[in-house]
């Protein structure tokens, strides 16, 4: 029942019969672990929160917790329902907000030639693990969500992911038109305006429901730029609430306020239309006190210009830090964002990033949890992201890895064939056909796994770049391999579902049979099994435009190896000797040029490397040079990419630092607040007053000799502006590729006096070698109380 039910805790006791639930009363030994585990709950549940970490509101647009839960559609989801786990394992007072919805994300079934079909089967609320949050005894709890002409209303429902609350909001109720019971009907469906609606729901009903439940928290996260909108109620809040003009409470918003990024290009985010945006705000300037023009343009990189308002710069312009999702990421964002801060270069900007990393608990199998536990430490759990605790993995007996191995891929292919016989019997007709297919699922071939969304920067083709190569690989007797694929392209993604159907023609071929497999309907319980019970796990994306990629991570906590481009977490963490790179080398220009390069690479590491390391099996059947690459990618790599991990970097990189500067401006009735807002008006009020008085430098100091020194003075005159304002020297460089002007490096100028309006600058510099170069001069106001200077990023260049 329990595999029936989809491992549906709350249908299997609804669809339990009484005879069975008598029975399971009376056996005393069943009763004794149930308490037993109860007890264990009971316990978890009872700790206390940590109070020496700021408590967080978190809004998302989807949570992947558990399948039976559909309101997550691929890696952004899973990522945030990791996350809440987390931050109940870690005890940090964290309350999420997202949508239940109806329909979810489809279930996907392929057709007899292999086009996807995607089914919205609509979900029962009451058969799944949540709760309806109620007023008072009986009456469901309302929340009224002000829309333009209307009221919309919204049921809430509660997941307790362990001492986390996650509420959701369901708008598929009577009282709503059918034009907005739909609202939360699907995950990424329906047209812009829907997408407005949900984001609008999100992000005011969001903030609506938190004060309705009497919710405030520390610090506000957006988890990606739909959730952006809650910046807006947050604002109207504070400006009604506490009698403070625009500009002061957003200072208070913005140093409350993170904004994560997922996504590596502009194409991938937000954009609304002034119009349908205008439809849905139109009311909110005046409850601002600002001009339609200033409230739009805040979602405008060039403001006063007809752009779309993008979520994400209003995110960027309402948040004091935003991050990217790994190293690179943090790179590639820095760039996408730049043009929103004029007059500074990418590497200067504030964003920073988090690498992301995946619950442990979650996706370990229960046989390497239990044998971690045992070998390492009973505390492993708690200390899980520590290397020093995984290190004895380093001297424990070859045998009892594999042995582990073994089992993992044994159930994943029982799982398989269980899972997929029937559809299998269904698609290829012949049932002899699936008999042999079934049989071809060799426990002692080399699998390699493939699972993720079917979006077309993931190239899942790749590797049928070369099909005659390919086939060589696949069919030499001595070395059997096998590949699975599996993965969802969204319904609106022609390319994405044209692939799968291509690679489930090849997987056909007489030459493939049995060696490619395709499973449908790529979920959290099939990528649990498949990502313990392969060997390898391949990645292929188009470089830079994975921004982190998560499912690797789960691979390496299961002594599974990756074989993956360096992009996303995998460019930080690949280790020689640990697994397999595809460089982070951009060859070519030319896709198709780069996509044949890759795909030739992989078949040169798999024939040259990958291949014969593995069955260079002893005569215990398993290869020990292949034991000591999980040995290695165990003990170097697993522990940094834990979900644990990436909590704490956030609370020691933004939640703590937020959280002091939020209570700091809001103290003593907001007087910091109010006076950096009063700054910051009279420099904009100001700012072009100021001028250069003097400007002594010397022309050769852009091409110093080495080791030669030099002084530079400057004095202005800043006129009407009160503010103090620093000076500094930009060095940059044509980069003769891409003709773009790079950042050399900055130097700041030493304030020597100053005299009335007058300030005297100087920079007494030693030259050292850094090629041909530009020089620029760059005025800039100073506060010591902003948190960077993207918060005001101001700017004049200023010429000799
Ligand atoms: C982990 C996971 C993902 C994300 O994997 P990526 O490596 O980011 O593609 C997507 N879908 C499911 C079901 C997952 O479990």
């Amino acid at each position: 029942m329990w595999k029936s039910t989809e491992g549906n805790p709350v249908l299997l006791l609804q669809e339990l019969p009484q005879r069975r639930i008598d029975e399971i009363l009376a056996d005393n030994e069943l009763m004794m672990k149930i308490d037993c585990v109860y007890q264990l709950f009971k316990d978890y549940m009872a700790e206390a929160p940590d109070t020496s970490k700021p408590s967080i509101a978190y809004f998302s647009m989807e949570y992947g917790l558990t399948n039976v839960l559909k309101i997550y559609s691929g890696g952004l989801g899973v990522l945030a329902g990791d996350y809440l786990k987390e931050a109940s394992d870690s005890n940090v007072d964290l309350t999420a907000v997202g949508f239940l919805y109806r329909y979810g994300y489809f279930t996907q079934t392929l057709a007899m030639d292999g086009q996807q079909i995607a089914n919205y089967e609509p979900q029962n609320f009451t058969t799944l693990p949540l709760e309806q949050v109620m007023e008072g005894t009986n009456q469901p709890f309302v929340l009224e969500v002000p829309y333009p002409g209307r009221t919309v209303y919204a049921h809430v429902w509660k997941v307790s992911v362990g001492r986390v609350p996650l509420y959701l909001m369901d708008t598929d109720i009577p009282e709503n038109s059918e034009w907005d019971r739909s609202i939360t009907h699907q995950l990424y469906g329906g047209d812009w305006e829907n997408r407005m609606k949900q984001e609008y729901l999100l992000g005011i009903g969001g903030i609506l429901l938190l004060n309705k439940l009497g919710i405030k928290q520390q610090v506000y996260h957006c988890n990606e730029g739909h959730a952006a909108l809650i910046n807006v109620q947050r604002l109207v809040d504070y400006i009604h609430n506490e009698k403070l003009d625009f500009n002061e409470a957003l200072e208070v918003v913005r140093a409350s306020s993170l904004y994560t990024v997922h996504t590596p290009v502009p194409a991938g985010h937000d954009y609304f239309e002034e119009s349908l945006f205008g439809k849905y705000m139109s009311e909110f300037p005046d409850k601002l006190g600002i001009s339609w023009q200033d409230f739009i343009d805040m979602g405008r990189t060039n403001p006063g210009t007809p752009e779309k308002f993008c979520m994400s710069t209003f995110a960027l312009n309402t948040c004091q830090e935003a991050n990217g999702v790994s190293y690179l990421h943090g790179i590639v964002s820095r760039k996408m964002f730049a043009p929103v801060w004029k007059g500074y270069f990418p590497e200067e900007l504030h964003v920073g990033y988090v690498t992301n990393g995946v619950h442990l608990p979650t996706w370990m199998a229960t046989e390497w949890k239990k044998y971690c536990e045992r070998t390492f430490d009973r505390n492993f759990l708690d200390d899980q992201s520590n290397k020093a605790i995984w290190d004895p993995i380093r001297n424990v007996p070859d045998g009892e890895i594999w042995e582990i191995r073994k089992a993992l891929k044994n159930k994943l292919i029982e799982y398989i064939k269980n899972q997929y016989r029937d559809n299998w019997l269904k698609n290829q007709g012949d049932p002899s056909k699936v008999i042999t297919l079934m049989e071809k699922i060799n426990p002692g071939a080399l699998l390699i796994g493939f699972g993720r969304r079917f979006a077309t920067y993931k190239r899942a083709h790749l590797l049928f770049t070369d099909l005659d190569r390919l086939a060589k690989i696949v069919n030499n007797d001595k070395c059997p391999i096998q590949f699975v694929f599996t993965g969802k392209a969204h319904p609106a993604d022609g390319g994405g579902q044209g692939l799968i159907k291509h690679i489930v023609e090849i997987s056909r071929r007489p030459e493939f049979l049995g060696k490619i497999l395709f499973l449908e309907n790529y979920d959290m319980r099939l990528a649990r099994r498949l990502i313990s019970g392969v060997d390898i796990w391949l990645n292929t994306p188009t470089r830079p435009l994975e921004a982190s990629g998560t499912s690797g991570e789960k691979a390496e906590m299961n002594g599974v190896l990756n074989f993956s481009v360096l992009d996303g977490w995998w460019y930080e963490g690949y280790k020689e000797g640990a697994g397999w790179a595809l460089t982070s080398q951009r060859t070519y220009d030319n896709q198709q040029y780069q996509d044949q390069l890759d795909a030739a690479t992989i078949y040169h590491l798999l024939e040259d490397e990958i291949i014969p390391l593995y069955f260079a099996k002893n005569s215990k059947g398993y290869s020990p040079e292949w034991i000591q690459y999980i040995k290695n990618s165990m003990s170097q790599i697993a522990p940094e990419y834990t979900m644990k991990r990436m909590l704490d970097d956030y609370v020691a990189r933004f939640y703590s630092k937020l959280a002091v500067r939020a209570a700091r401006l809001e103290k003593s009735d907001f007087a910091e607040a109010r006076e950096i807002a009063a700054w910051k008006r009279e420099v904009a009020d100001h700012w072009n007053e100021f001028e250069v008085e003097s400007f002594d430098y010397q022309d050769d100091a852009a091409h110093p000799t080495v080791g030669e020194e030099y002084d530079i003075r400057i004095v202005i005159d800043r006129k009407g502006l009160k503010s103090m304002l620093g000076v500094e020297i930009v060095y940059t460089k044509e980069n003769p590729e891409n003709h773009q002007t790079e950042l050399v490096t900055v130097a700041p100028f030493t304030l020597k006096k100053e005299v009335g309006s007058k300030l005297y600058f100087e920079l007494h510099k030693k030259a050292a070698v850094y090629g041909h170069m530009r020089v620029g001069f760059r005025v800039y106001p100073v506060n010591p109380k902003l948190p960077h200077r993207m918060d005001f990023a101001y700017v004049r260049w200023i010429q000799p």
